[in-house]
């Protein structure tokens, strides 16, 4: 019998980061400060170090890995390319469906594909400390564990409703070493005044950020680092989509569909934006592809968002973007895709999408777990809560190659394992898992004071 899996080998981990922003029809619009006045590299060096700044506004093409950052990347990468033919045997489609897994990391999700490199370029600059926000707990174990990894000290901003639902992601944090708060906290300005207005808010990743952001510009030590959205974060994932292309190549296919969870939007570029450079440069294999960002019914900012600039945080520390926005202080319900309650997208999967050369696609909470059991029913692995969104369009997708009777090739990013998600599985089996309603009037409200740029 054939392998199911498409391994490569310790060598063939990329030695560059592809970055899309080289092949943009358009510039992206830059970052503006609160005044309308753009934001220089000097402002973001205040909580960056240079070589993300520069990261960040780069339209090289490639991007060199660094060998320190490639040799811990070996602890787990090259991460396997997996063929789900249990599962398009059961839905008796005759697509092929391909995983690329990226649960396989010490942390258990795609993240710490841009902690270990953040960490690295922090450690350069001489920084001695780190502050951050996680959702679910998946970019804060990250962190942690890069923090670790080159020396740095982490503090991690938790949203409280994760804070709660997700503790063992709290305690992994810890035994990577990081100090774990839940936020809002009383540790911050911003904290402490959220508290006040709303004691009993379930937190979101604006909110954390703000957080996490305010200590930072606050201690010449200390940088913050924000693990979606960015571009430079985008430009890391791109680990992603490079070694799928590879596998892919080795046994001859290329892509039809590129499906990803999208939350701040890094794991969807990392891992659909390399194919669409292939597009970019005239390649005929990628001629006809798609890309499907998927994202939550309760907070679709692709979907219902406006196109427009805001802040990245709650609070308005952060410069304004242009993307897709729900609306700065906009909080979402307390889905158990924690990873995926962000107000907004990243600048380049925004632009991409305004343009037409992206697709997105809602969906609610309950639909995204029966594919996941689905899922781990006939392909053992069980997956985090946000990968179940991409599960779910990809089983979607192959239901529509049946009727149609095409073989399309359909590559997804199954960006994590659910192993500390298990008390939202526990919900889901008692019924107790809710589909929330799209808060068309929250929106509304926060939209309404979005700032008037743009
Ligand atoms: C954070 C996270 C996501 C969302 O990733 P973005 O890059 O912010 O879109 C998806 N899946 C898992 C497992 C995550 O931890």
């Amino acid at each position: 019998m054939e392998s199911t899996r498409i391994l490569l080998e310790a060598h063939e981990i990329p030695t560059h980061w592809y970055n899309i922003a080289a092949d943009l029809p358009v510039p992206l619009a830059p970052p503006l400060l609160a005044d309308g006045s753009v934001a220089q590299p000097e402002q973001l060096g205040v909580i960056f170090p240079p070589a993300i700044v520069e990261q960040e506004m780069s339209t090289e093409r490639w991007i060199e890995i660094p060998h320190e950052v490639r040799d811990i990347f070996r602890l787990w990468r090259p991460a396997p390319l997996v063929r789900a033919v249990r599962l398009e045997n059961a839905l008796g489609t005759p697509a092929k469906i391909f995983f690329k897994y990226e649960g396989i990391s010490p942390a258990g999700s795609h993240k710490p594909n841009s902690a270990v490199p953040q960490a690295y370029y922090n450690r350069e600059a001489g920084i001695r400390r780190l502050t951050t926000e996680t959702g679910a707990g998946q970019w804060g174990a990250s962190l942690a564990l890069a923090g670790q990894m080159f020396g740095l000290e982490v503090r991690v901003y938790m949203v409280k409703v994760s804070y709660e639902q997700k503790p063992y992601r709290r305690m992994m944090m810890q035994t990577w070493g990081a100090e774990v708060f839940s936020s809002p906290s009383s540790l911050t300005e911003c904290g402490r005044k959220i508290l006040a207005e709303m004691p009993d808010t379930p937190g979101s990743l604006g909110i954390a950020i703000s957080e996490a952001v305010e200590e930072a510009a606050g201690r010449a030590d200390t940088n913050y680092a924000l693990g979606s959205v960015l571009n430079h974060v985008v430009v890391h994932q791109s680990i992603i989509g490079l070694e799928a292309k590879k596998q892919l190549e080795k046994i001859g296919l290329y892509p039809d569909m590129v499906i990803a969870p999208c939350g701040g939007g890094s794991s969807f570029g990392g891992i659909a934006f390399p194919f669409l450079g292939d597009k970019a440069a005239g390649d005929k294999r990628a001629a006809n592809l798609r890309a499907i960002a998927v994202e939550p019914s309760s907070c679709p900012s692709l979907t219902r968002g406006r196109y427009t600039y805001d802040f990245g945080d709650a609070s308005g520390f952060t410069p304004m973007m242009k993307m897709f926005t729900l609306g700065h202080d906009f909080v979402p319900a307390g889905i158990h895709a924690g990873g995926l309650r962000y107000h907004g997208a990243s600048q380049l999967v925004s632009q991409l999408y305004q343009s037409g050369l992206i697709e997105a696609v809602a969906v609610p909470q309950l639909a995204t777990f029966d594919a996941g059991v689905q899922f781990a029913r006939l392909e053992g692995i069980i997956p985090a809560p946000e990968s179940c969104h991409a599960i779910r369009v990809a089983v979607d997708e192959a239901l529509r190659c049946k009727e149609t009777g095409e073989e399309k090739v359909i590559l997804f990013n199954l960006t994590g394992h659910g192993h500390f998600d298990m008390s939202s599985f526990e919900r889901y089996f008692a019924g107790a898992l809710e589909d929330y309603e799209y808060p068309a009037e929250e929106v509304e409200k926060s939209l309404a004071k979005l700032p008037k740029f743009g």
